[in-house]
């Protein structure tokens, strides 16, 4: 979902917009049904949950969304052939733009769990509309338009932390400046909105936010909804990192019901990857969050639901059927029948002082286009010799940034891939101090003016400095699974296989039926592929835990925690 100079509406228009002919409307009708639309009538409203995918079989449909001065802007108009919705549809999400008939219409419309069916029977027709469907959202994002608003400054932390989080989800917005956009003006005036209240965010419904938290917008803009607590699924997935997607891929395909859930966005640490390029298939690499968006449509597309953001925050077992109980943050319950921990890991935090009160604006994580944006043409330092700080430090320098590597070893290439290294010796404006570490931090209402590192010889150096990055390392997020019996090991990683209990599947815990893999797991590999690979892998012992407990469904639930049992085997 990278941005291009030329708008994709005009790069690639015949695939955005196809037409489909008299032969394969036949094909798809029998996954729909007709309904007419009176002249003026609205067949979507941006905010609201539409009926799905829309095929005019005749009349005429104007697509437009609305523009910052109250009007509104025409993007396409649709005629016979043609077919109305973006992703939205495809997961029953409200619609980010209006669709009004302009003379008597007559559609087609599949609802999103018969246009799953379809990308499933007619595999060609699919790709060509499951194509349509992201192109059109990638041409929403560019222009953030029918997402909410944005008013506030574009350095002030919760602006950042909001863009941050919308970005990462994939979700359109535009964001205005206070000082100088007519609209915000208007905006702050009819809110009657003190600036120290800002941001501000409009959403598309018109409810108007005082500077939310994430939960706050992502349930105003329809992101996340209420989570059935009658409904029993297969797997439950704890994460939408490369491993959770990767399960939910594979376990949607064939047949299993998926509940996938993230505290955050989808794509993990591998959506903050700026470039990814040791993952198989892409020899030109690829930017993590784009790798991580396709992953989470075709989960979507095997019919995996999404719970984004809602955070887990314990696992037990429930009764006598045996099912296990996810907790979540808001007093939500998820049941489900075996559970994937797939809550990778956290980013590990500098050992300074007043470190925290520069987080929100001056100190940053992930390297994207939105923190590249604010320290363009500015020295910033950066801490880490891992292949993540690589990554970042190579990604800002090419975005214009001159960055200053604070490292503790004697050189980059006893943790850093070869490649990397030679990447940033390559560049002029990456400067590498070795053998020295952060000793202090100044600033004033937090933003941060200068860094201070110690060399090994005990001299200390300063810098004015607006901007930190931080790639020290991770923590595995199991914090959750407190009291819940879980075993770890003594980093706080979890056990499986053999170290979780003799007769364990490898991906399996000290509970049976609960699985972890990934980067939270003892002794995983810390790669992508590696937790997609275990995402894959871990399927098969679902299907084999599954199909033992339902031909035993009179097994006692503490047995599952407590009592060996017998080896599983895999499909
Ligand atoms: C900046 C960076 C660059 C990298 N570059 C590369 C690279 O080029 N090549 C490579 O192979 N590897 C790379 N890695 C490593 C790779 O990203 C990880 O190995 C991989 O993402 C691990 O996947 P995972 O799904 O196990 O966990 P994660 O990616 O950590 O995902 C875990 C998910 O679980 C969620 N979660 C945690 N706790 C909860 C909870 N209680 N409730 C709900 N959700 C929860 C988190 O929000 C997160 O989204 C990089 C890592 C970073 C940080």
């Amino acid at each position: 979902m990278a941005l291009s100079p030329q708008p994709t509406i005009e790069r690639r228009r015949d695939q955005m917009f196809p037409d489909l002919d008299r032969v394969e409307i036949e094909r798809v009708r029998r996954f729909g049904e007709v309904r007419c639309f009176a002249d003026g009538e609205a067949l979507l409203t941006a905010g609201q949950i539409g009926p799905g995918l829309i095929v005019i079989l005749a009349g005429r449909v104007d697509i437009t969304q609305h523009n910052q001065s109250g009007g509104r802007d025409l993007i396409v108009s649709h005629g016979p052939g043609q077919f109305m919705g973006e992703l939205a549809q495809m997961a029953g999400r409200p619609a980010l733009v209006d669709a009004t008939a302009q003379e008597p219409v007559q559609a087609l419309i599949i609802q999103p769990d018969r246009l799953r069916a379809l990308f499933v029977a007619e595999a060609d027709l699919g790709e060509r509309i499951m194509r349509a469907l992201i192109l059109r959202r990638v041409g929403l994002l560019e222009t953030g338009a029918g997402g909410p608003i944005i008013v506030g400054w574009a350095e002030n932390g919760d602006v950042l932390r909001l863009e941050s989080f919308l970005s990462r989800n994939g979700h359109p917005h535009q964001l205005l400046n206070p000082d100088t956009d007519a609209e915000a003006k208007a905006l702050i005036e009819r809110f009657h909105v003190d600036p120290g209240q800002l941001p501000i965010v409009l959403c598309p419904g018109g409810q108007l936010l005082r500077n939310p938290g994430e939960d706050e917008l992502a349930r105003c803009v329809g992101l996340v909804g209420p989570i059935d607590p009658d409904r029993v699924y297969d797997v439950a997935v704890v994460g939408a990192g490369p491993a959770g997607l990767a399960t939910a891929v594979y376990a949607a395909s064939e047949g299993l019901s998926v509940l996938v859930l993230d505290c955050r966005s989808f794509g993990g640490q591998a959506g903050a990857s700026a470039r990814i390029e040791n993952y198989l298939g892409f020899p030109t690499g690829i930017t993590g969050i784009a790798l991580m968006a396709r992953a989470y449509n075709q989960a979507q597309k095997f019919g995996a639901e999404m719970a984004i953001p809602d955070e887990v925050n314990g696992l037990n077992v429930a009764d006598e059927s045996g099912h296990f109980v996810l907790q979540l943050h808001d007093g939500e319950r998820v049941t489900t029948r075996s559970v994937v921990i797939a809550s990778g890991a956290r980013y590990r935090r500098l050992g300074v002082t007043n470190l925290d009160s520069f987080e929100a604006s001056s100190v940053h994580y992930w390297a994207s286009p939105l923190e590249a944006k604010l320290c363009a043409n500015q020295e910033v330092a950066l801490v880490g010799a891992g292949n993540s700080a690589g990554q970042a430090a190579v990604y800002l320098a090419g975005q214009g940034a001159k960055v200053k590597m604070i490292v503790r070893g004697a050189d980059l290439g006893a943790t850093m891939s070869r490649y990397l290294v030679d990447r940033i010796e390559s560049h002029a404006n990456i400067e590498v101090v070795t053998r020295a570490a952060v000793s202090g931090l100044e600033g004033r209402d937090g933003f941060l003016e200068a860094v201070r590192w110690r060399h090994v010889t005990g001299e200390e150096l300063r810098q004015p400095l607006r901007h930190l990055f931080l790639f020290i390392g991770a923590e595995p997020n199991t914090n959750w699974l407190a009291g819940s019996g879980i075993a770890l090991d003594p980093k706080g990683f979890v056990l499986t296989g053999e170290d979780a209990g003799g007769d364990r599947h490898p991906l399996e815990t000290t509970w049976r039926g609960v699985f972890a893999i990934g980067d939270v797991r003892a002794k995983s590999i810390k790669r992508v592929a590696a937790a997609v690979g275990e995402g894959a892998q871990v399927v098969a012992a679902l299907h084999s835990f599954l199909a033992e407990t339902a031909a035993n469904s009179a097994m006692a639930p503490n047995s599952l925690a407590t009592t060996p049992s017998a080896p599983i085997q895999s499909r």
